[in-house]
């Protein structure tokens, strides 16, 4: 028992006495590394259990500060500590809980630039994002580089969680490309709890996978629908067209744009809302409203936001949108989707309010 101190001993006395875990498992899990993207609605849980059953070794990364709508379900953050990067105030709380364990944090995003050296270095990656792009570099890396990784994702009531390991099928079996007008729970709203819930089941096998406990979830998506409670799992298959798993010796290849859209609601396909969804849209705090129209325009009737006329969007928006997603309006819709794909052209997230103030007004 000399690995352990008195007072690890104690702390963890509820995994020694498990059958299945005992002294081995928790030795296991305080050698074991993992790489946890994203510390957000899953990332909190997935983190705070981690921490607390004594995971010796975790990585975040997060990219994003934490705003007012977040606290709602990411229960990593308080109010204190809104405007700070995700991933610095979540080392700070696990670090509160359990100061035995080393944990690191990376306030960046997951990009081509820094994925490959985090994954190698992990035993397992938890994959808590909210967006396709993150998730097709985590699985052709985690493939590559034969490192297991667990997904997870949410939607309104409902969510998925699947185990992923080298040998098996992969995420691009499940979704060989990004579905078109999926929105992230940003976009599309989410129950407070399901992240806590789908997080929860991620740290579980997360557990179970580093202690040597067989675990369930392998090859196997697991479904949760919270309306009515519904829980099924379904085997996933290897797929023969897959371009990961179908070839002996897979490449990376970071050029690949599957890991460049950002969000789907910025994708050129789906580069507008509607103007039934415009009041929504233009409250939320990853969004800045900007007025496109001529400034008599704007003095006659606006509905808000910034005013930077269309010809002079792109030499002064730079400055203006930040980490958000421009969302423009002009009078009848089409000046703003003109301006929305022009910005997207140059990798400013982008969106245009369909039919403009007209429809708007109509409604
Ligand atoms: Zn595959």
């Amino acid at each position: 028992m000399a690995e352990f101190s008195q007072q690890e001993y104690l702390r963890y006395n509820r995994h020694i006495q498990l059958p299945g875990v005992g002294i081995d498992g928790q030795l296991k899990l305080k050698s074991a590394r993992v790489l946890i993207v994203g510390c957000g609605g899953l990332g909190a849980p997935v983190s705070l259990y981690l921490a607390a059953a004594g995971l010796g070794n975790i990585t975040l990364i997060d990219g994003d500060s934490v705003e007012l709508s977040n606290l709602q379900r990411q229960i990593t953050f308080s109010e204190k500590d809104i405007g700070k990067n995700k991933a610095l105030c979540t080392q700070q709380r696990l670090q509160q809980l359990n100061s035995d364990i080393q944990v690191d944090a990376i306030d960046q995003a997951l990009s081509v630039d820094n994925a490959e050296a985090l994954i190698q270095s992990a035993d397992l990656v938890l994959d808590c994002t909210d967006n396709f792009p993150a998730r097709y570099l985590i699985n052709d890396l985690c493939k590559i580089n034969d490192t297991p990784w667990i997904y997870a994702s949410v939607y309104q009531q409902s969510g998925q969680c699947a185990l992923f390991t080298p040998q098996e099928s992969c995420f691009r079996c499940l979704f060989p490309s990004p579905p078109k007008g999926e929105l992230d729970c940003n976009a599309a709203g989410v129950l407070g709890v399901l992240p806590g819930l789908l997080g929860t089941l991620q740290a579980t096998e997360a557990l179970k996978y580093l202690a040597d406990i067989p675990c369930s979830s392998v090859n196997t998506l697991l479904l949760v629908e919270t309306s009515d409670m519904h829980f099924q799992k379904i085997t996933l298959q290897k797929d023969s067209n897959c371009i990961l798993c179908s070839d002996d010796n897979p490449v990376f290849n970071p050029s690949n744009n599957d890991y460049k859209l950002h969000c789907s609601a910025a994708e050129k396909s789906i580069s507008s809302i509607s103007a039934a969804d415009f009041e929504q849209w233009s409250q939320r705090d990853d969004i800045i409203l900007i007025d496109i129209r001529e400034q008599h325009e704007r003095d006659a009737f606006n509905l808000g936001g910034e005013h930077i006329p269309a010809d002079q969007l792109l030499s002064s928006i730079a400055d203006k949108v930040e980490n958000k997603t421009a969302l423009l309006y002009c009078q009848s819709g089409v000046r703003s989707q003109k301006a929305c794909e022009l910005l997207l052209g140059k990798n400013i997230k982008a969106l245009s309010v369909a039919g403009g103030i007209t429809e708007i007004i109509r409604q």
